[in-house]
């Protein structure tokens, strides 16, 4: 993973902090600066005025997206969010998908899966939540989650964990294929800023109802976490479905790299708006009559 400090956000196909966040198979998450911020030089609000600076430019690209659809178009963007307990991802996903139009978006939170899920294959439930085309989907948590705490847990026997990894792949790609872009993001906060997240929502009683005592269990299994979480991205970071690990004890960058990423890639889409079905020189005569 390149960790140099590159330029700003820019215009074109260039994608400046998915390069620089891009998981590869030799992935060392310990060995990532947490509080680091990749392709990005500057403070909270200079962060706050490029995100600011790209909101329209986001809006206008899932515009056409979901234009391009009406007549036929079948592209979507999928924002898959995995990350431990405290990481952030209910703040991104508030603030990234603030900037969309609500009727483009498709939300799904993956908790422990129900009974009728669990009747079915673990990527039953994904398919089913997936977005439509048009919208842009995002994922808090995902089936990531059959490789992350069932690993951890033993929730189920690893021949079957383990196998996996080749089934998201296959999933993905064809997901992929189908016309659905995925971005895959994981925040990466540090042991330490856990702790300080998990002692202020103690000390907070509007952030009581985000605390788990159960959120201490997971922490004492931090570095099982991270291993898995490392296995998943070292083997499912792939060329059409790329993970990328943003460091996130500095919450603004977290939201910043993750609009940027998505910024980046619903660029190199492309959509556009579609031709008139009519003839507009004609429609405008009848209404200029009408
Ligand atoms: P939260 O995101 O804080 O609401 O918590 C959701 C919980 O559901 C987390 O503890 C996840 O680990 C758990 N979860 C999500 N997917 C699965 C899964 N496939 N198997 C077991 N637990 C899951
Ligand atoms: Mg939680």
């Amino acid at each position: 993973m390149g960790r140099t400090t590159g330029p700003e956000a820019s215009r074109g196909s260039r994608t400046p902090f998915g390069d620089a966040l891009r998981a590869g198979p030799d992935l060392d998450l310990a060995a990532v600066d947490t509080r680091s911020t990749p392709a990005f030089r500057g403070g909270k609000r200079k962060a706050a005025r490029l995100m600011a600076a790209g909101a329209g430019e986001l809006d206008e690209l899932q515009e056409r997206l979901f234009a391009e659809a009406k007549f036929g178009g079948k592209r979507a963007v999928l924002l898959v969010l995995q990350g431990m307990d405290t990481s952030g991802k209910s703040g991104v996903i508030r603030h990234v998908a603030a900037l969309f139009n609500p009727a483009g978006v498709r939300y799904h939170a993956f908790k422990a899966p129900t009974k009728e899920e669990r009747a079915h294959g673990f990527l039953w439930r994904v398919r089913n939540a997936l977005p439509m085309p048009g919208q842009v989907g995002i994922f808090d948590r995902s089936h990531y989650e059959d490789v992350l705490v069932v690993r951890v847990h033993d929730l189920v026997p690893r021949s079957v964990w383990s196998r996996r990894y080749r089934q998201i792949n296959d999933f993905e790609a064809r997901t992929s294929e189908s016309g659905t872009a995925i971005v895959k993001v994981m925040l990466h906060i540090s042991n330490e800023e856990q702790k300080a997240r998990l002692m202020r929502r103690l000390l907070r009683p509007d952030k009581w109802w985000k605390y788990s005592p159960r959120d201490v269990d997971e922490r004492a299994l931090w570095p099982a976490y991270l291993e898995a979480y490392e296995a998943a991205m070292r083997r499912c970071s792939t060329d059409v479905a790329p993970w990328y690990v943003v460091p996130a004890d500095r919450r603004w960058y977290a939201r910043l790299a993750v609009q940027q990423l998505m910024l980046e890639r619903l660029r190199q889409l492309d959509p556009q708006w579609p031709p008139p079905a009519f003839d507009v020189e004609q429609e405008k005569r009848r209404v200029a009559a009408s």
